[in-house]
C-alpha cells in the first residue's frame, strides 16, 4: 500500500513535537523524512541556559536521540538545509542537491537571532545565543577573556548573563528600555528583579542604545549613541529573534512577519503547513514552546484526519530560569482603563503580586518573590472562570509548603504548564493518593 510522504523542514522543538504526535496517533500513516541545518539530533533549546551555567552536557538536553529516529523509521538528514520548495512538482531541494518528493510538507524553521545592524558585529567575540555551538563559544571565550557585555535585558539576555557570571566573567547587561523584561514585567517587579541580579553580580546599563562595536580583529569596546563606551572582549547579542521565513518567502508561500497560517496551520499553498516560531496565526508569532506545542498538536490531528477544533491562539506565561529569582507573568498583566487589579507588595521580603481582572475574571498577573500560586492563576485564566471572593483571597495567600499547595488545588488545576498536566493526571500517572 502507498504510504504518504511527509517531509519536515527543521529538526527543532516545534517540528519534532508535531511529528512525535503524528506518530503516536497514526504510527504507520507516513513515510517521514526530516531535514535539519544543525549537525545534531533534536535537543531542548530551552535548556541551553543550563548548559551555559555549567554541569549540563549535550546528551542531557537531547530530546530525540538517533535510536528514536531509527526506531520510528524516520530518515534524518542533519547538517543539511532545504533551499527550495517546488510547489508544482512537490519536491524540496537541499544545499547538498538532494531532491525529495512530499505529499505533505511541514515547515518548522524556527527563528534566527536578531543581530543589531551596527558596525563591528562581524568582529571576533560577537555571538548570538541560540544554539549549542553558541554556548560552547561562550564557554571557550570565558577561559581566555573576562569582560562580557550582553545586549538585551529580556529573558534570553538575563539567562545568558547569569551563565557568563557562572563562567567567572565580569558581566554588563545593556538594555534599550527603561527597565528589564518590559514585555513580561511591570516596573515594580522589574526593579525587584534588577536588585536581585545586581546582588548576584550583574551590572546594568539601561536606556542605552548601541552605536558601534570597536576593535581591531576582536571586539574591544562597545560605543553607545550617547558617546559613552564600555570595554568588552565578548559581546552576546540577545536583542530578540526574527522568524526564519526566507525559504517560505522564496518559494512563493504567503508571509507577513512570519509564515501566515490558518487555524489548521495550513499555509497559502495546499499540503504545506508551518508550525513553531516561523508561523504567524491571526497576526501573532509565538516565541515560547507551550503555544508551539499546542500548534503541533492541532496540526498532528489535522494531518491524521482526526476531529479537531483548530488552533485558537494561546495564553502566554513566562518564568525566568535563574536560581534565586522567583518570577512569573501571564496574560495581560498591565491592564487598561477597562480593567481593575489587586496588588500586594511586601517590601521587607521583596514579594510583589499583581492580579488583573476584567469584571470578575482574571486576565493577567505578575508575581515576584513568591510564585506558588502561578499554576492556579494560569488555570483560572485559561478556563476564563469568574473568581469568588474566597478564591480571590486565597490567590494572595501562599501555602507554606509544596505539599500544602498541591493539597489545596482542585484536581483539574494545571501543575506543569509546559505540558499542561493537571493535578488529577499527575495523581493518576504517579499513582498518588489524593
Ligand atoms: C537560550 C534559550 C532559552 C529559552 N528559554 C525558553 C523558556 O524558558 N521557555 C520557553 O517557552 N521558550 C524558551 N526559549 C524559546 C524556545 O527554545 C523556542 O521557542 C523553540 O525552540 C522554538 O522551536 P522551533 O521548532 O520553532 O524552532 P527551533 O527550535 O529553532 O528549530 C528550528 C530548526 O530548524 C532548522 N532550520 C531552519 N531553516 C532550515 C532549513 N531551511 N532547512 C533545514 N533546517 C532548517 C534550524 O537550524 C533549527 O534547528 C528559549 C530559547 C533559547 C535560545
Amino acid at each position: 500500500m502507498y504510504k504518504q510522504k511527509l517531509v519536515l523542514v527543521g529538526n527543532g522543538m516545534a517540528g519534532l513535537r508535531c511529528v512525535e504526535s503524528i506518530i503516536s496517533k497514526d504510527p504507520t500513516a507516513f513515510e517521514i523524512t526530516i531535514f535539519g541545518s544543525e549537525p545534531h539530533v533534536n535537543y531542548n533549546r530551552i535548556l541551553l541556559s543550563t548548559v551555559l551555567q555549567g554541569n549540563t552536557s549535550f546528551e542531557d538536553i537531547t530530546i530525540n536521540d538517533r535510536n528514536w529516529y531509527t526506531k520510528n523509521n524516520i530518515q534524518l538528514f542533519t547538517g543539511e538545509t532545504v533551499i527550495k520548495i517546488n510547489k508544482e512538482t512537490r519536491k524540496i531541494i537541499t544545499d547538498k542537491e538532494r531532491e525529495v518528493y512530499y505529499d505533505k510538507l511541514i515547515i518548522a524553521t524556527g527563528s534566527v537571532p536578531f543581530i543589531l545592524p551596527v558596525t563591528g558585529v562581524d568582529k571576533e567575540g560577537v555571538i548570538a545565543f541560540r544554539t549549542i555551538e553558541d554556548c560552547q563559544k561562550m564557554i571557550e571565550t570565558s577561559r581566555k577573556h573576562k569582560k562580557a557585555v550582553v545586549i538585551g535585558g529580556g529573558l534570553l539576555g538575563l539567562e545568558a548573563a547569569r551563565g557568563l557570571l557562572n563562567l567567572g566573567m565580569e558581566v554588563h547587561v545593556v538594555h534599550i528600555a527603561d527597565y528589564l523584561m518590559e514585555r513580561q514585567l511591570d516596573s515594580t517587579a522589574s526593579l525587584l528583579l534588577q536588585k536581585e541580579l545586581e546582588n548576584q553580580g550583574m551590572n546594568f546599563l539601561l536606556k542605552k542604545e548601541t552605536q558601534e562595536l570597536i576593535g581591531t580583529k576582536r571586539v574591544e569596546r562597545v560605543r553607545f549613541k550617547d558617546g559613552t563606551e564600555l570595554e568588552a572582549d565578548l559581546v552576546v547579542m540577545a536583542a530578540g529573534v526574527r522568524p526564519n521565513i526566507q525559504l517560505a518567502k522564496e518559494s512563493g508561500i504567503d508571509t507577513n512577519r512570519a509564515i501566515i497560517v490558518n487555524d489548521y496551520l495550513e499555509t497559502s499553498v495546499p499540503n504545506i503547513y508551518a508550525v513553531g516560531e516561523c508561523a504567524e496565526h491571526q497576526g501573532i508569532v509565538y516565541g515560547l514552546v507551550k503555544p508551539l506545542y499546542e500548534q503541533g498538536e492541532v496540526l498532528a490531528k489535522h494531518i491524521c484526519k482526526m476531529k479537531c477544533n483548530g488552533y485558537q491562539g494561546s495564553v502566554l506565561s513566562t518564568q525566568l530560569k535563574i536560581s534565586g529569582v522567583e518570577l512569573f507573568s501571564v496574560g495581560d498583566f498591565l491592564g487598561d482603563g477597562t480593567t481593575k487589579s489587586i496588588t500586594t507588595f511586601d517590601e521587607l521580603d521583596s514579594v510583589y503580586k499583581k492580579v488583573v481582572f476584567q469584571g470578575r475574571k482574571i486576565i493577567g498577573a505578575v508575581l515576584y518573590g513568591d510564585t506558588n500560586n502561578s499554576s492556579r492563576l494560569l488555570d483560572k485564566i485559561l478556563k476564563r472562570e469568574e473568581v469568588s471572593s474566597e478564591e480571590k483571597r486565597d490567590l494572595f495567600q501562599s501555602p507554606s509548603t509544596a505539599e500544602g499547595l498541591i493539597a489545596s488545588m482542585a484536581n483539574h488545576e494545571i501543575i506543569c504548564n509546559c505540558n499542561a498536566v493537571s493535578k488529577g493526571q499527575s495523581l493518576k500517572r504517579f499513582k498518588i493518593r489524593d
